[in-house]
């Protein structure tokens, strides 16, 4: 199948490969839209395949960003790059120098950040190479560690969705989560602070323990926690873990978490919606990492100190934008998951027909 016929490239405005022979750089820069502001996605490392599949990985990832950063409400549009490698061998500096040189010949239409496989160390490389680099560390604009501020609009939007479905607060809810690292383990924290009844797996014993010992949580084995007696199903591991294995086996009804990606695809969204469950689209919930990268984007742009004041405002859009979603769902019997997208897209197009007009 050519890059044409596939179904992801639908609505890029360009995808861009890049070879360097001297350090082997392999990479693949997709720009689903710029209609809201330059594109801006993290950078993935990752031992592909083939070529292939790292360009439908960046297809399907920048198209993501874009509904993510329209759903923030931030002026940024959707991009992500990929470099095919392993990350635990092929990393150097001259690589992500490399890597920087491409991000410098889209001048300016793509920001680059960290992803699976990258750090804020390698991106000091690119950063020698190109402006276009967020979330490194040490200056005044820099945004930090993006987890808290996700963790925070996973928060909000949750106890949101536990309203809307069951009528009351968090107290006494049992949350049952899968997955306790960065922004699971500080989600836990807050809801323990607000009285929820926590079950929790992950596969790392030692930050599982670490939370249960914070919080009071209930263990138990990551192959449990789908059949967990709780009225929420956190997500916030990896992508996939709603699926028509696992749905099944949920007695939740609400499913609100940080994982990207967490429906296995389309048709387990819809069956989520006929069981009645309330889902908070994950691109929603979590976008407070990439309101934290957007506050340094555009810190650096105005050559500002970092604002956590802007951010905070921007989850508080963040939660109306939820409030936004579940009410249309509600109103039009359809589920969030559809719901989102569409509003998501008739943002991107309605900035889209805005520069045209402009122009
Ligand atoms: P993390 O790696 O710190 O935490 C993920 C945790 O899940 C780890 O502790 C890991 O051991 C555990 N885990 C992995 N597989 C598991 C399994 N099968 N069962 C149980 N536990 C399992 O990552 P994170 O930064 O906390 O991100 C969590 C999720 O949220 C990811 O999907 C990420 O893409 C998404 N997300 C994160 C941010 C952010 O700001 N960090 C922003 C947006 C989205």
């Amino acid at each position: 199948m050519t890059l044409f016929d596939s179904a992801d490239f639908e609505g890029h405005e360009g995808v861009h490969a890049f070879f360097d022979e001297k350090t082997g750089l392999k990479c693949v820069i997709a720009v689903h839209s710029t209609a809201r502001g330059p594109a801006a996605g993290g950078c993935r490392m990752w031992p592909y395949a083939s070529a292939e599949a790292a360009q439908d990985d960046a297809l399907r990832l920048s198209r993501a960003m874009s509904y993510k950063n329209a759903m923030a409400d931030l002026d940024l549009g959707g991009g992500k790059a990929v470099i095919i490698g392993d990350s635990r061998t092929q990393k150097t500096p001259a690589l992500f120098e490399a890597f920087g040189r491409a991000v410098e010949t889209l001048g300016g239409r793509y920001w680059t950040a960290e992803d699976v496989g990258v750090s804020p160390g390698d991106l000091v490389h690119a950063r020698k190479a190109t402006r276009y680099v967020a979330g490194l560390e040490g200056h005044p604009a820099a945004s930090g560690d993006p987890s808290p501020v996700t963790a925070e609009g996973v928060f909000r939007g949750l106890c949101l969705c536990v309203q809307r479905a069951l009528g009351r607060d968090l107290a006494g809810v049992t949350v049952a989560m899968q997955g306790v690292g960065h922004v699971g383990g500080r989600l836990a924290d807050k809801l323990a602070a607000v009285g929820a009844k926590l079950v929790i797996t992950d596969v790392n014993p030692e930050v599982l323990h670490a939370v249960a010992a914070r919080t009071g949580a209930r263990i138990v084995p990551p192959a449990a926690i789908f059949d967990a007696e709780a009225e929420v199903f956190a997500p916030c591991a990896l992508g996939g873990a709603i699926s028509a294995e696992t749905l099944p086996r949920l007695r939740a009804r609400v499913i609100a978490g940080a994982a990207n990606n967490q429906l296995a695809d389309a048709a387990v969204g819809r069956a989520v919606f006929a069981r009645g469950i309330l889902y908070a689209p994950d691109y929603v919930l979590n976008g407070g990492g990439i309101i934290n990268v957007a506050g340094e984007i555009r810190a650096l742009e105005r050559g500002e100190a970092f604002d956590p004041a802007w951010v905070d405002g921007k989850l508080d859009r963040l939660a109306q934008t939820l409030e936004e979603v579940l009410d249309r769902a509600k109103a039009e019997n359809r589920p969030t998951s559809e719901v989102a997208k569409e509003i998501a897209r008739n943002r991107i197009s309605l900035a889209a027909e805005a520069k045209r007009q402009a122009a």
